[in-house]
């Protein structure tokens, strides 16, 4: 039987980390502030946002809330972000993403100070990652390295492959597997012979968007395989990207769905908001 990644136990021990990290920093007079921005209420954004909040309470960060309405203008967010970037009392800026089309993400997030971009999305976060430089880490890959890592996998040498090559996900999966020193290959919907492609894998990180896509003939005997995909089914209940039965008996270890990575990208941008004080401080 594989090794089950168990996300929740290691983003739980990652949050106790922060929580140590910041009640030293607050025994020194620092507080740690994350600014929260929502626009309108769509539910999953909702249960997102709150779940942040909570994962702030847990580790003492303070999350400052800004709920604006659907119909707000991108300039007046805009606005918000300048104020927010010069506020030296805010560390991190979130914008739960996705925006109504009337306002562009992309401006955005490049309106976001690097220096307080805890989300990773800004494009020169993107940019220190592939020239590695000081700078934020998207949380989803970031909290995939820790889940290997922390499983005792040595990435050095492996053979990784990445299924998908989104700004979010694949590609920055790809880059911190290579800065990892493992031999990368990036897959996506264009790419011939998948399945002899993956079937190469030590270590497969999939991040496609169809539900439960990659089964055992995707996979080599003893690989390490991490799910990111996450969707509900009809019934209700979550799966991802992976056939979680069919595969399990082939891979050395995998990350369930739920309890596998999900809980992993709040806990990263707990470590965020950490590093992004020191970050502004240059500790
Ligand atoms: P995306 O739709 O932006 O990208 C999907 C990628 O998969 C694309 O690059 C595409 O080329 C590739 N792809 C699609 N069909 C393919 C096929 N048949 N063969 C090979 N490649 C194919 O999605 P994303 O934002 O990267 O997210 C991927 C999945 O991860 C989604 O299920 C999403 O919900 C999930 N996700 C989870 C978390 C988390 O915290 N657990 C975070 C982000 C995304």
């Amino acid at each position: 039987m594989a090794i089950r990644i168990d996300g929740r136990k290691i983003s739980g021990i990652i949050k106790d980390e922060v929580r140590d990290s910041v009640e030293k920093l607050r025994k020194e007079g620092v507080e740690i502030t994350l600014a929260v921005v929502q626009v309108g209420e769509d539910p999953a954004s909702t249960v997102y946002v709150g779940n942040k909040k909570k994962a702030c309470a847990y580790t003492g960060i303070n999350s400052r809330a800004y709920n604006l309405p659907e119909s707000v203008t991108e300039a007046e967010l805009l606005a918000l972000i300048d104020e927010l970037n010069g506020d030296e009392s805010v560390n991190g800026i979130l914008v739960q993403l996705p925006l109504p089309p009337h306002i562009s993400e992309s401006r955005v997030i490049k309106a976001i100070s690097p220096l307080k971009d805890v989300d990773g999305f800004h494009v020169q976060s993107a940019g220190a990652l592939m020239t590695g430089e000081p700078g934020f880490l998207p949380c989803t890959p970031a909290g995939v390295i820790e889940l290997i890592k922390r499983t005792g996998v040595d990435i050095t040498g492996k053979e990784c492959v990445v299924i998908g090559r989104s700004n979010i996900v694949g590609k920055p999966m790809a880059m911190l597997l290579l800065r990892e020193n493992g031999t990368v290959t990036v897959c996506h919907s264009k790419t011939k012979n998948l399945r002899e492609v993956a079937k190469r894998a030590d270590i497969l990180v999939v991040a496609i968007g169809r539900p439960k896509f990659i089964d055992a003939s995707y996979v080599k005997e003893g690989a390490v395989v991490i799910d990111v995909g996450i969707h509900r089914n009809e019934g209700g209940k979550l799966c991802g990207d992976v056939d979680f039965d069919s595969v399990e008996p082939k891979a050395y270890a995998i990350t369930p769905v739920p309890g596998g990575v999900g809980p992993m990208t709040i806990a990263m941008l707990m470590k965020n908001c950490v590093a992004a004080y020191r970050l502004q401080k240059s500790i």
